[in-house]
């Protein structure tokens, strides 16, 4: 790109206006779910029967014969041609990133010479993607070629422009599961089982816990044109060179601030189309660093929650292009500002109320309270290893760990009042009361346990897995990544946590202790047990990362490494119990995450030494060069000076900088692309992953950073590249 580019799209960029967004003509609480075939529209299209069949798949999980298929496709059909869909695809979401379809049109021979349009039950149930070409880790080779895609009567089929969406599980022909989905309704399955039995210790009349996802997400908006100015944006959603900008977020002007015109109408258009597709969208707001916003639907039951939050992704890079912006939803697209993440508050609630919830109202409320908090807490000591690898990734390494995301250890932060309850709760004996209320306002008195009160007022930003009240936030998730895989883990895990403990309670019952006092005692052990996890200070510091690794906690950076957590004897063993996933499955699953970790890093390295040997050198030269003659010319006037003299100082010192940093940038470029082939030519993925993460991304980092020292050096008007002040301050 000539420099003439670079400051046309920056003055096309300042120029654009906002676009008008029509008011909608109803309210949001009219048009919500407008494109979602919903329970109400499935009581309007469906025969009786049929409806009561599917709901009681929807809430019993009880099969779908065909027949009563058939008869759910016929109603479908017919509310989905009234808003003019033609075609239906599988909606699933394989293990690459985002999701995936295959479109079919409903059009048919009539068998008379003419067409009809067609759906059938088996086309709303099943289809038979190929499935060769998504990432399987071997599985197709070890197990079957084939892949299917099946519904999932649990997530609502939905209408997007003239297509029926339906979201399916996508697994092999020999039943190993190719997606996120698939192996998220089993380890929800595991922990409703889990805590249901153990929910009836204290109201027997429970009968299914549901697991609730609230996720936060993050992104960054660039305008369109700025961006297709930058292969690196373009190629790997990140920057992969570029200079601080003089003005970043240092004087936090940006979080909460006022949301620009252009933005402004981009969200109101965005929060529309959710709204009409059933996303319950709450929140939006600025987020910490420029052009960094956020939105949060309300909580929704998990496995909806993710397909929704999969939806919007895709929704939001849409409508960020009407509006002639691009959306990042990369973790770190710039160095030196916030990155973006996705918190994902969790909790279990039964058909009656929130698990996590307290202050109950009756003792057995405070204790099954407690119960499920340091259960929690077991899950997360046991596996945090297990769940920093559930969120780990090539782009999300960049932002865990620094400076303003969770450190790459997970710890669990409680505030004073809760911990105060489980500190009082490990030292009391059975009958002791134990009464807070003086100090905090708090009265634990157990067995006989009154009112608890714990609110969220004491809050710690830098925890990765934050007690908040009535939840658990998750919050070393990245922007990016689908929610599942750490919704699998925590889910998993806590459902083994939950059967560990039934099955000592339940040991202790059957040698005669009281009910109360057995749980009280294996609450007390693994309060003990899981204390390591627990950790209330400043996740940030490097005292942490010290007394993190003494406690035991997993204290692994490196992320090819961290993968490894999911073959752990540990993992295996959970995931068994849970049914959610095989060993071989696992293997397959890491195989994946190894391959796309190195292809990650491969595509950054190569974008990053065109650029360097395309763009940067050539401008760096043609400005040294411009320097070399302005030499020239002053002694040609001033001959007695010399080329050397005071009058060339300031040109013979650039030209001697430009000199340095573009041979560095040039010899150490070969050198990265010398350490690509030595990577390459390793078999094992999970090596090769690693000598991706050990030689060729630090140096990316290591050449960078001359880069950014020639960006500050180079005459303005001829850098190519829109620098950050201009990508991050346009509106
Ligand atoms: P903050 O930014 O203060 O953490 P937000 O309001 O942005 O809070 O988002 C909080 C998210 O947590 C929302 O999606 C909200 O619906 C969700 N949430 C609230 N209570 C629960 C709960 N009990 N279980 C799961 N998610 C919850
Ligand atoms: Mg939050």
């Amino acid at each position: 790109m000539s420099s003439s580019l670079r400051f046309e799209v920056v003055g096309e960029a300042f120029k654009k206006k906002a676009i008008e967004v029509p008011a909608p003509s109803e309210r949001p609480s009219e048009f919500f779910a407008k494109y979602v075939f919903t329970r109400q529209k499935m009581y309007k299209y469906l025969p009786a029967d049929v409806f009561k069949k599917m709901c009681d798949v929807m809430d019993n999980g009880a099969t779908l014969d065909l027949a009563t298929a058939d008869k759910v496709a016929e109603g479908m059909k017919k509310w989905a041609m009234e808003l003019g869909v033609t075609h239906c695809t599988h909606w699933f979401q394989p293990l690459t990133e985002g999701t995936a379809e295959k479109h079919d049109a409903f059009l048919e021979h009539d068998y008379k010479g003419g067409m009809v349009e067609e759906f059938s039950g088996k086309l709303l149930v099943q289809q038979e993607p190929d499935a060769s070409s998504f990432p399987s880790g071997g599985i197709r080779s070890t197990f079957e070629a084939r892949g299917y895609s099946a519904w999932d009567p649990a997530s609502p089929v939905f209408v997007i422009g003239d297509t029926l969406m339906i979201p399916t599980v996508f697994i092999s022909y020999t039943g190993e599961a190719l997606d996120y989905k698939a192996p998220l309704k089993k380890a929800l399955h595991a922990v409703d089982r889990a805590a249901t039995d153990v929910c009836r210790y204290f109201y027997p009349d429970v009968k299914k816990v549901i697991s609730n996802l609230g996720w936060e997400q993050e992104y960054f908006l660039v305008d369109e044109g700025l961006y297709a100015a930058r292969p690196d944006l373009l190629m790997t959603g990140r920057t992969l060179m570029g200079h601080d900008s003089a003005k970043n977020q240092q004087m936090d002007d940006h979080y909460f601030g006022s949301i620009p015109g252009r933005v402004a109408a981009f969200m109101k258009d965005l929060e529309i189309q959710a709204l009409e597709l059933g996303i319950p969208c709450k929140t939006r707001h600025n987020e910490v660093a420029p052009n960094q916003f956020e939105l949060a639907p309300i909580y929704e039951e998990t496995n909806l929650a993710i397909d929704h939050n999969m939806l919007l992704m895709s929704v939001m890079k849409k409508v960020a292009r009407k509006h002639g912006f691009r959306c990042l939803l990369h973790e770190k697209p710039f160095a030196g500002i916030n990155g973006s993440g996705k918190h994902n508050n969790w909790s279990l609630a039964t058909d009656t109320g929130i698990l996590l919830h307290g202050p109950g109202k009756t003792p057995m409320d405070n204790l099954r309270f407690v119960t499920f908090i340091v259960e929690t807490l077991m899950a997360v000591h046991r596996h945090n290893g297990l769940l920093k690898a559930s969120i780990m990734s090539a782009t999300n390494a960049h932002r865990l760990g620094a400076h303003e995301a969770p450190p790459a250890i997970i710890s669990s932060f409680l505030g004073k009042q809760l911990s105060d309850v489980l500190d009082h709760l490990e030292k009391s004996t059975d009958d002791e009361l134990i009464d807070l209320a003086g100090k905090h306002g708090m009265k634990l008195d157990i067995p006989q346990i009154p009112e608890l009160m714990i609110d969220n007022t004491d809050r710690n930003r830098t925890s990765p897995f934050a007690f908040t009240g009535n939840r658990f936030e998750f919050r070393a998730v990245g922007s990016q990544a689908n929610c599942a895989a750490s919704m699998i883990v925590l889910n998993a895990a806590m459902a083994e946590a939950l059967i560990h403990f039934k099955s000592r309670v339940d040991t202790l019952i059957q040698a005669g202790m009281d009910k109360m006092k057995a749980i009280l005692k294996v609450v007390r052990d693994d309060i003990k047990t899981c204390r390591p996890i627990h950790f209330d200070g400043n996740g940030y510091s490097e005292e942490w990362k010290k007394e993190a690794a003494q406690r035991g906690l997993d204290v692994e950076a490196s992320c090819p490494l961290v993968f490894d957590r999911y073959l752990d004897e540990n993992s295996v063993k959970m995931f068994a119990l849970t049914h959610v996933f095989t060993r071989p499955e696992i293997e397959a699953r890491n195989e994946i995450k190894w391959e796309t970790y190195t292809k990650k890093v491969q595509i950054e390295a190569r974008i990053f030494g065109d650029m360097c040997l395309n763009h940067i050198i050539p401008v760096a030269t043609r400005y040294q060069s411009a320097l070399v003659k302005n030499v020239h010319d002053l002694q040609a006037i001033f001959p007695a000076e010399g080329t050397a003299g005071q009058l060339n100082a300031m040109n013979i010192s650039l030209i001697k900088q430009i000199s340095e940093h573009s041979s560095y940038i040039a010899e150490h470029v070969e050198k990265l692309i010398e350490a690509r082939k030595v990577a390459n030519r390793i078999k094992s993925e999970r090596e090769k992953a690693i000598a991706y993460h050990d030689t060729v991304a630090p140096m990316l980092e290591d050449i960078r950073r001359h880069v950014d020292k020639l960006e500050l050096i180079v005459d303005d008007e001829i850098w190519p590249l829109p620098k950050y002040r201009e990508l991050l301050f346009i509106r």
